[in-house]
Protein backbone atom coordinates (compact mmCIF):
# COMPACT_ATOMS: atom_id res chain seq x y z
CA UNK A 1 0.00 0.00 0.00
CA UNK A 2 1.40 4.04 -0.80
CA UNK A 3 1.87 6.03 1.99
CA UNK A 4 -0.58 8.45 2.25
CA UNK A 5 -0.06 11.92 0.62
CA UNK A 6 -1.01 14.83 3.12
CA UNK A 7 -1.93 18.13 1.02
CA UNK A 8 -3.51 20.22 3.61
CA UNK A 9 -0.90 22.38 4.71
CA UNK A 10 -3.00 25.32 5.25
CA UNK A 11 -5.29 23.69 7.37
CA UNK A 12 -1.95 22.75 9.07
CA UNK A 13 1.75 21.87 8.71
CA UNK A 14 4.01 19.56 10.24
CA UNK A 15 5.79 19.27 12.96
CA UNK A 16 9.28 20.43 12.25
CA UNK A 17 12.04 18.41 13.73
CA UNK A 18 13.20 21.48 15.05
CA UNK A 19 10.04 22.80 16.35
CA UNK A 20 9.93 19.50 18.29
CA UNK A 21 13.71 18.88 19.77
CA UNK A 22 12.79 22.98 21.28
CA UNK A 23 10.16 21.24 22.87
CA UNK A 24 11.57 18.44 24.33
CA UNK A 25 14.18 20.30 25.69
CA UNK A 26 11.45 23.19 26.94
CA UNK A 27 9.88 20.04 29.07
CA UNK A 28 12.73 19.61 31.21
CA UNK A 29 12.75 23.55 32.17
CA UNK A 30 11.00 23.76 35.67
CA UNK A 31 10.78 27.56 36.17
CA UNK A 32 8.23 29.90 35.78
CA UNK A 33 9.39 32.82 33.38
CA UNK A 34 7.92 34.84 36.02
CA UNK A 35 10.18 34.00 38.82
CA UNK A 36 13.13 35.08 39.39
CA UNK A 37 15.47 32.64 40.66
CA UNK A 38 17.83 30.64 38.12
CA UNK A 39 14.84 28.39 37.37
CA UNK A 40 12.45 31.58 36.46
CA UNK A 41 15.46 33.03 34.68
CA UNK A 42 16.12 29.59 32.06
CA UNK A 43 12.28 29.87 31.41
CA UNK A 44 12.33 33.76 30.18
CA UNK A 45 15.68 32.84 28.11
CA UNK A 46 13.40 30.41 26.68
CA UNK A 47 10.03 32.52 25.88
CA UNK A 48 12.68 35.65 24.78
CA UNK A 49 14.80 33.38 22.26
CA UNK A 50 11.60 32.89 20.91
CA UNK A 51 10.04 36.03 20.72
CA UNK A 52 13.25 37.35 18.57
CA UNK A 53 13.30 34.30 16.43
CA UNK A 54 8.95 34.80 15.81
CA UNK A 55 10.06 38.40 15.02
CA UNK A 56 12.81 37.81 12.43
CA UNK A 57 10.17 35.58 10.35
CA UNK A 58 7.35 38.73 10.98
CA UNK A 59 9.84 40.95 10.44
CA UNK A 60 8.86 43.40 13.81
CA UNK A 61 10.58 43.87 16.89
CA UNK A 62 10.35 41.40 19.61
CA UNK A 63 9.28 43.44 21.93
CA UNK A 64 5.95 43.78 19.61
CA UNK A 65 5.62 40.29 19.91
CA UNK A 66 2.58 38.88 22.32
CA UNK A 67 2.17 35.04 22.41
CA UNK A 68 -1.01 33.62 22.69
CA UNK A 69 -2.70 29.85 22.50
CA UNK A 70 -3.26 31.02 18.73
CA UNK A 71 -4.39 33.54 15.74
CA UNK A 72 -8.21 33.05 17.14
CA UNK A 73 -7.38 34.03 20.51
CA UNK A 74 -4.77 36.72 19.53
CA UNK A 75 -7.73 38.24 17.96
CA UNK A 76 -10.01 37.95 20.92
CA UNK A 77 -7.33 39.38 23.56
CA UNK A 78 -8.41 42.75 21.94
CA UNK A 79 -10.37 43.48 24.65
CA UNK A 80 -11.66 46.80 23.48
CA UNK A 81 -12.22 45.86 20.11
CA UNK A 82 -14.73 42.68 20.94
CA UNK A 83 -15.31 40.41 17.49
CA UNK A 84 -18.43 42.06 15.87
CA UNK A 85 -20.27 41.77 12.86
CA UNK A 86 -17.83 39.90 10.31
CA UNK A 87 -18.87 41.25 6.45
CA UNK A 88 -18.31 40.40 3.30
CA UNK A 89 -16.95 43.04 1.41
CA UNK A 90 -18.40 43.42 -1.71
CA UNK A 91 -15.06 45.38 -3.66
CA UNK A 92 -12.60 42.78 -1.63
CA UNK A 93 -12.75 40.10 -4.07
CA UNK A 94 -11.84 37.30 -1.60
CA UNK A 95 -11.14 38.32 1.57
CA UNK A 96 -13.51 38.74 4.75
CA UNK A 97 -13.38 41.74 6.66
CA UNK A 98 -14.36 42.50 9.97
CA UNK A 99 -14.90 45.64 11.52
CA UNK A 100 -14.99 46.13 15.19
CA UNK A 101 -16.44 48.51 17.39
CA UNK A 102 -14.65 49.92 20.25
CA UNK A 103 -16.95 51.76 23.38
CA UNK A 104 -16.27 54.87 21.49
CA UNK A 105 -17.44 53.38 18.43
CA UNK A 106 -13.85 53.80 17.06
CA UNK A 107 -13.91 50.92 14.21
CA UNK A 108 -10.85 48.55 13.88
CA UNK A 109 -10.81 46.72 10.54
CA UNK A 110 -9.37 43.02 10.26
CA UNK A 111 -8.11 42.00 6.97
CA UNK A 112 -7.02 38.78 5.77
CA UNK A 113 -3.70 38.99 4.12
CA UNK A 114 -3.62 35.36 1.83
CA UNK A 115 -6.68 33.61 2.21
CA UNK A 116 -6.61 30.13 3.51
CA UNK A 117 -9.09 29.04 1.23
CA UNK A 118 -8.17 30.42 -1.96
CA UNK A 119 -4.66 31.43 -1.69
CA UNK A 120 -5.11 35.14 -2.78
CA UNK A 121 -2.86 37.65 -1.56
CA UNK A 122 -4.64 41.00 -1.40
CA UNK A 123 -3.75 44.51 0.19
CA UNK A 124 -6.10 45.68 3.07
CA UNK A 125 -7.97 48.73 1.23
CA UNK A 126 -7.53 52.10 2.46
CA UNK A 127 -8.53 53.36 5.49
CA UNK A 128 -9.87 56.32 7.67
CA UNK A 129 -7.25 57.92 9.72
CA UNK A 130 -7.18 56.50 13.47
CA UNK A 131 -9.03 52.96 12.11
CA UNK A 132 -6.61 50.62 13.40
CA UNK A 133 -6.11 47.87 10.95
CA UNK A 134 -5.37 44.16 11.91
CA UNK A 135 -3.79 42.06 9.73
CA UNK A 136 -4.40 38.19 9.74
CA UNK A 137 -0.61 37.44 8.28
CA UNK A 138 -1.33 33.38 9.37
CA UNK A 139 -1.35 32.29 6.03
CA UNK A 140 1.49 34.19 4.58
CA UNK A 141 4.21 33.35 7.70
CA UNK A 142 6.62 31.13 6.24
CA UNK A 143 5.15 31.11 2.53
CA UNK A 144 5.98 34.41 1.53
CA UNK A 145 8.11 37.32 2.49
CA UNK A 146 6.42 39.57 5.08
CA UNK A 147 7.37 42.56 6.92
CA UNK A 148 5.53 43.79 9.82
CA UNK A 149 7.08 46.81 9.97
CA UNK A 150 6.14 47.83 6.50
CA UNK A 151 2.93 47.13 5.95
CA UNK A 152 1.47 50.18 7.98
CA UNK A 153 -0.74 47.80 9.94
CA UNK A 154 -1.01 48.52 13.94
CA UNK A 155 -1.84 44.49 14.99
CA UNK A 156 -1.13 41.32 13.11
CA UNK A 157 -2.35 37.54 14.42
CA UNK A 158 -0.27 34.53 13.66
CA UNK A 159 -0.09 30.97 13.88
CA UNK A 160 2.63 28.64 15.56
CA UNK A 161 1.02 25.24 13.33
CA UNK A 162 0.91 27.06 10.00
CA UNK A 163 4.65 27.00 9.74
CA UNK A 164 5.61 23.90 11.45
CA UNK A 165 4.96 25.04 15.04
CA UNK A 166 3.32 23.02 17.70
CA UNK A 167 -0.64 23.54 17.31
CA UNK A 168 -2.35 25.93 20.11
CA UNK A 169 0.11 28.61 20.02
CA UNK A 170 0.48 32.10 18.20
CA UNK A 171 1.15 35.86 18.96
CA UNK A 172 -0.63 39.06 18.45
CA UNK A 173 1.46 41.89 16.96
CA UNK A 174 1.00 44.77 18.30
CA UNK A 175 2.54 47.85 16.55
CA UNK A 176 4.82 49.42 18.89
CA UNK A 177 3.28 52.78 20.76
CA UNK A 178 -0.08 51.14 20.31
CA UNK A 179 -2.30 50.48 23.42
CA UNK A 180 -4.50 48.27 23.70
CA UNK A 181 -6.95 47.15 26.64
CA UNK A 182 -6.71 43.19 27.30
CA UNK A 183 -9.52 40.95 27.85
CA UNK A 184 -7.12 38.25 29.81
CA UNK A 185 -5.81 40.37 33.19
CA UNK A 186 -4.30 38.88 36.04
CA UNK A 187 -1.12 38.17 35.97
CA UNK A 188 0.24 40.39 34.12
CA UNK A 189 2.02 38.75 31.69
CA UNK A 190 3.38 39.60 28.41
CA UNK A 191 3.43 43.36 29.46
CA UNK A 192 0.30 43.27 31.00
CA UNK A 193 -1.02 42.30 27.34
CA UNK A 194 -1.83 38.20 27.94
CA UNK A 195 -1.72 37.12 31.48
CA UNK A 196 -1.38 33.58 32.04
CA UNK A 197 1.42 31.20 32.63
CA UNK A 198 3.22 31.15 29.26
CA UNK A 199 3.26 28.11 27.53
CA UNK A 200 6.62 27.76 27.44
CA UNK A 201 6.48 24.34 25.45
CA UNK A 202 4.70 25.68 22.61
CA UNK A 203 6.60 28.96 22.65
CA UNK A 204 9.94 27.24 22.51
CA UNK A 205 8.78 25.16 19.41
CA UNK A 206 7.41 28.21 17.69
CA UNK A 207 10.47 29.75 17.79
CA UNK A 208 11.97 26.85 16.32
CA UNK A 209 9.87 26.63 13.84
CA UNK A 210 9.68 30.23 12.89
CA UNK A 211 13.29 30.58 12.67
CA UNK A 212 13.61 27.25 10.89
CA UNK A 213 10.37 28.55 8.44
CA UNK A 214 12.27 31.85 7.54
CA UNK A 215 15.30 30.16 6.34
CA UNK A 216 13.42 27.57 4.13
CA UNK A 217 12.01 30.94 2.74
CA UNK A 218 15.40 32.80 2.40
CA UNK A 219 16.26 29.85 0.41
CA UNK A 220 14.00 29.76 -2.09
CA UNK A 221 12.54 26.39 -0.91
CA UNK A 222 8.77 27.58 -1.70
CA UNK A 223 9.81 28.25 -5.48
CA UNK A 224 9.78 24.60 -6.25
CA UNK A 225 6.65 24.33 -4.09
CA UNK A 226 5.00 26.87 -6.55
CA UNK A 227 6.26 24.78 -9.44
CA UNK A 228 4.90 21.80 -8.26
CA UNK A 229 1.82 23.57 -7.45
CA UNK A 230 1.48 25.21 -11.30
CA UNK A 231 1.95 21.58 -12.95
CA UNK A 232 -1.01 19.91 -10.64
CA UNK A 233 -2.76 23.03 -11.87
CA UNK A 234 -2.19 22.37 -15.25
CA UNK A 235 -2.55 18.88 -15.20
CA UNK A 236 -5.75 19.08 -13.85
CA UNK A 237 -7.60 21.90 -16.05
CA UNK A 238 -5.96 20.55 -19.17
CA UNK A 239 -7.24 17.10 -17.67
CA UNK A 240 -10.59 19.01 -16.91
CA UNK A 241 -12.03 21.70 -19.43
CA UNK A 242 -14.64 23.14 -17.23
CA UNK A 243 -12.80 23.35 -13.65
CA UNK A 244 -12.05 26.88 -12.87
CA UNK A 245 -8.81 27.57 -10.82
CA UNK A 246 -9.49 30.37 -8.43
CA UNK A 247 -7.06 33.34 -8.46
CA UNK A 248 -5.05 32.05 -10.69
CA UNK A 249 -2.58 34.62 -12.76
CA UNK A 250 -2.90 37.40 -9.80
CA UNK A 251 -0.70 37.28 -6.36
CA UNK A 252 -1.58 33.91 -4.82
CA UNK A 253 0.42 31.49 -1.93
CA UNK A 254 2.61 29.59 -3.82
CA UNK A 255 1.55 26.10 -2.27
CA UNK A 256 -2.36 26.54 -2.68
CA UNK A 257 -4.36 25.54 -5.42
CA UNK A 258 -8.58 26.18 -5.16
CA UNK A 259 -9.93 24.41 -8.07
CA UNK A 260 -13.61 24.48 -8.55
CA UNK A 261 -15.19 21.20 -10.48
CA UNK A 262 -18.79 22.07 -11.62
CA UNK A 263 -21.19 18.70 -10.76
CA UNK A 264 -18.64 17.55 -8.06
CA UNK A 265 -19.46 18.57 -4.59
CA UNK A 266 -16.40 19.79 -2.56
CA UNK A 267 -17.05 16.93 0.57
CA UNK A 268 -17.91 14.31 -1.85
CA UNK A 269 -14.59 14.92 -3.74
CA UNK A 270 -12.46 15.17 -0.31
CA UNK A 271 -14.18 11.77 0.51
CA UNK A 272 -13.32 10.23 -2.34
CA UNK A 273 -9.63 11.26 -2.45
CA UNK A 274 -9.53 10.66 0.94
CA UNK A 275 -9.92 6.68 0.11
CA UNK A 276 -7.34 7.12 -2.69
CA UNK A 277 -4.66 7.85 -0.11
CA UNK A 278 -4.69 12.03 0.23
CA UNK A 279 -5.35 14.32 2.22
CA UNK A 280 -7.30 17.18 0.53
CA UNK A 281 -9.63 20.12 2.15
CA UNK A 282 -13.11 21.03 0.83
CA UNK A 283 -12.98 24.80 2.18
CA UNK A 284 -11.16 26.61 5.71
CA UNK A 285 -10.59 23.92 8.18
CA UNK A 286 -12.14 26.30 10.69
CA UNK A 287 -15.43 25.60 9.31
CA UNK A 288 -15.28 21.63 7.98
CA UNK A 289 -17.38 19.81 9.24
CA UNK A 290 -20.17 21.51 8.01
CA UNK A 291 -21.37 21.45 4.68
CA UNK A 292 -21.98 24.92 3.23
CA UNK A 293 -20.47 26.66 0.13
CA UNK A 294 -17.79 28.71 0.52
CA UNK A 295 -18.84 32.22 1.91
CA UNK A 296 -15.15 33.12 0.35
CA UNK A 297 -16.04 32.24 -3.33
CA UNK A 298 -19.43 33.52 -2.99
CA UNK A 299 -17.76 36.75 -2.16
CA UNK A 300 -15.56 36.58 -5.12
CA UNK A 301 -18.75 35.90 -7.37
CA UNK A 302 -19.38 32.34 -8.10
CA UNK A 303 -22.74 31.34 -7.43
CA UNK A 304 -23.97 28.57 -4.33
CA UNK A 305 -23.21 25.80 -6.42
CA UNK A 306 -19.90 26.52 -7.93
CA UNK A 307 -19.50 27.79 -4.45
CA UNK A 308 -20.09 24.24 -2.69
CA UNK A 309 -17.56 22.50 -5.85
CA UNK A 310 -14.53 23.32 -4.81
CA UNK A 311 -11.63 21.26 -3.27
CA UNK A 312 -8.12 23.17 -1.77
CA UNK A 313 -5.26 21.65 -2.32
CA UNK A 314 -1.93 22.59 -0.25
CA UNK A 315 1.35 21.61 -0.78
CA UNK A 316 4.61 21.83 1.10
CA UNK A 317 8.19 21.39 0.87
CA UNK A 318 8.69 18.05 0.05
CA UNK A 319 5.52 17.25 -1.73
CA UNK A 320 7.18 15.76 -5.18
CA UNK A 321 6.76 16.21 -8.67
CA UNK A 322 5.92 12.68 -9.07
CA UNK A 323 3.50 12.44 -6.15
CA UNK A 324 1.64 15.71 -7.65
CA UNK A 325 1.50 13.77 -10.80
CA UNK A 326 -0.47 10.91 -9.51
CA UNK A 327 -2.84 12.60 -7.36
CA UNK A 328 -4.02 14.30 -10.97
CA UNK A 329 -4.55 11.05 -12.56
CA UNK A 330 -6.62 9.81 -9.54
CA UNK A 331 -8.18 13.25 -9.00
CA UNK A 332 -9.56 12.98 -12.90
CA UNK A 333 -10.21 10.12 -13.19
CA UNK A 334 -12.65 10.43 -9.76
CA UNK A 335 -13.90 13.32 -11.37
CA UNK A 336 -14.96 11.23 -15.03
CA UNK A 337 -16.95 8.78 -13.01
CA UNK A 338 -18.43 11.17 -10.75
CA UNK A 339 -19.73 13.31 -13.63
CA UNK A 340 -20.57 9.53 -15.60
CA UNK A 341 -23.11 8.59 -12.50
CA UNK A 342 -24.60 12.44 -12.59
CA UNK A 343 -25.69 11.63 -16.26
N1 LIG B 1 -6.57 32.77 10.29
C1 LIG B 1 -6.39 31.99 9.21
C2 LIG B 1 -6.21 32.62 7.85
C3 LIG B 1 -6.37 30.60 9.33
O1 LIG B 1 -6.17 29.83 8.26
C4 LIG B 1 -6.55 30.03 10.62
C5 LIG B 1 -6.54 28.55 10.71
O2 LIG B 1 -6.84 27.82 11.52
C6 LIG B 1 -6.71 30.90 11.73
C7 LIG B 1 -6.71 32.26 11.52
C8 LIG B 1 -6.88 30.39 13.14
O3 LIG B 1 -5.64 30.14 13.76
P1 LIG B 1 -5.56 29.32 15.13
O4 LIG B 1 -5.86 27.90 14.78
O5 LIG B 1 -4.16 29.48 15.64
O6 LIG B 1 -6.54 29.92 16.07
Amino acid sequence: MRARVYLDWNATAPLRAEARAAMISAMDVVGNPSSVHAEGRAARALVEKARAQVAAAVGCKPAEVVFTSGATEAAAVLGRLPVGCVEVDPTAHDCLWSQRRDGEGRRAIGWGYANNETGVISEAPDRAAGVPLMLDIVQAVGKVPFSFAWSGAELAVVSAHKFGGPKGVGALIIRDGVEIVSALTGGGQEMGRRAGTENIVGIAGMGAAAEAAQRELEAGVWDEVAEFRNILETALSSGAKDTISVGKGGPRLPNTLCLIAPGWKGETQVMAMDLAGYAVSAGSACSSGKVRASRVLQAMGYDTALASQAIRLSLGPGVEKDVVLRFADTWLAQYRKALDRAA
